[in-house]
């Protein structure tokens, strides 16, 4: 009598990556610098906080899992 479970079928869609909101100021903006564990902040953002994020221009460290990303890998 129940086949409400037949609906489940339906493929998920994976999350596009092309807009991010900012963890920072939660903007929605059409590129952002994004860490693995999902963590992901403007450039506005990162710029603001350039130098207590990265200690060198090079990589920039995750303030969520404190993991290093590197700038320009994108
Ligand atoms: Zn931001
Ligand atoms: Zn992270």
């Amino acid at each position: 009598m129940t086949d409400s479970a037949h609906r489940s079928a339906y493929k998920e869609k994976r999350r596009k990556a092309k807009a991010s909101a900012c963890y920072c100021c939660g903007a929605t903006v059409p590129f952002c610098w994004r860490c693995r564990c999902g963590f992901s902040i403007c450039q506005d953002c990162m710029h603001q906080n350039f130098w207590g994020m990265s200690c060198n221009g090079i990589t920039w460290q995750c303030p969520d899992c404190g993991g290093w990303n590197g700038f320009g890998n994108q």
